[in-house]
């Protein structure tokens, strides 16, 4: 296999303080897995500006006339963190054999980047870096993160556990991903879905160098609604099912109100409009499940996903075929 070259995508949010620092310790790490042979001398940091109000982008221009490995792109304006992600991992589909997204803020374990490389070298096309451990985190932070990830895939939005957005993915990966047209973003839970060998690798989650976090937790209720409203229609089946819950209740409360009636333990009129209430209650939320199920069905069809994804085949000239048509 040849020597891949390697993009590091670096979203980046008013980070004025933290670029100065971590920027050097991305091309340091650059540096090391060229001369380690792990990666192509071709390879670079790909910064995306995400419409930052401080002098971010100034930064950053100024970090790629010094040295050639600092690239940068800049959004026209702040679009949040995924999209941001995005952007760089577009940017460098064509031009990289690999991509690992980070965050600037020097809190991921870049040396975590050494066994991910590696990994990729084995075989696989998505690498997962998960936190092993969040000491540094408060005790909040630690228990409203984690509960994060179990409302997801209690709600059917697959997600790995503890993984947030730094993940190796090859260039191959990131062509079929590119077939995932839709605009509500959730990456993370997105790209389990494109499929390929992949594998996790654990790293230790260290406290942001500088400046304050972008994600308090409004926006983190935000990005779990958001992921679970984008992977999954599981909450309109738990309509369904809460109606013919509530169905199945008043059919007990038509029972008893019409018992109540025979034993003359009810005022006139009582047992019959408790009666349609309990109906039309249940009839209702059944009804409503009913349509959300079209509404999620038209849903999952506007995002136009690929229906499939063809990751080998045995006729080794079809593969050249398809490679010349590009
Ligand atoms: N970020 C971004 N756009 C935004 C918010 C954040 O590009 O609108 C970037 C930010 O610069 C950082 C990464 O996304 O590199 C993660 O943000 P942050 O560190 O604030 O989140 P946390 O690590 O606390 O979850
Ligand atoms: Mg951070």
């Amino acid at each position: 296999m040849k020597t891949p070259i390697l993009y590091i995508v670096i979203p980046c949010y008013n980070e004025e303080e933290v670029l100065p620092i971590t920027s050097k310790e991305f091309l340091a790490k650059i540096n090391e897995l060229t001369e380690k042979k792990l990666i192509a001398p071709e390879s670079r940091v790909l910064f995306v500006n995400d419409g930052s109000k401080d002098s971010t982008w100034e930064i950053i221009k100024k970090l790629a006339d010094e040295d050639e490995h600092f690239i940068g792109i800049s959004q026209s304006r702040n679009r949040g963190h995924q999209n941001a992600v995005l952007a760089g991992l577009m940017e460098a589909k064509d031009k990289a054999d690999i991509t690992i997204s980070i965050d600037c803020d020097g809190q991921d374990d870049i040396n975590a980047m050494n066994k991910m490389v590696e990994e990729y070298l084995n075989g696989c096309e998505i690498v997962y870096g998960v936190r092993s451990a969040r000491d540094t985190d408060t005790f909040f932070k630690r228990f409203t993160a984690e509960g994060f990830y179990k409302l997801l895939n209690a709600m059917g939005a697959e997600v790995v556990f503890n993984h947030a957005d730094y993940r190796l993915v090859s260039s191959r990966v990131l062509k079929e991903f590119a077939n995932f047209k839709e605009v509500n973003l959730f990456l993370r839970g997105m790209f389990p879905l494109v499929g390929f060998k992949s594998t996790s690798v654990y790293y230790e989650r260290h406290e942001r160098i500088a400046g304050e976090s972008h994600y308090p937790l409004s926006k983190m209720l935000g990005l779990a609604f958001d992921g679970i409203t984008s992977l999954s229609i599981k909450p309109i089946r738990i309509i369904t099912g809460l109606g013919i819950f509530i169905s199945f209740l008043s059919f007990i409360g038509v029972i008893w109100s019409v018992i109540m009636y025979f034993m003359h333990h009810s005022v006139t009129g009582w047992a019959s409009t408790t009666c349609i209430i309990c109906f039309i209650g249940g009839v209702q939320l059944i009804s409503m499940g009913v349509l959300g199920e079209y509404i999620g069905k038209i849903y999952l069809e506007t995002k136009a996903r690929p229906r499939y994804i063809i990751s080998e085949r045995t006729e080794k000239n079809m593969e050249i075929q398809e490679l010349d048509k590009e």
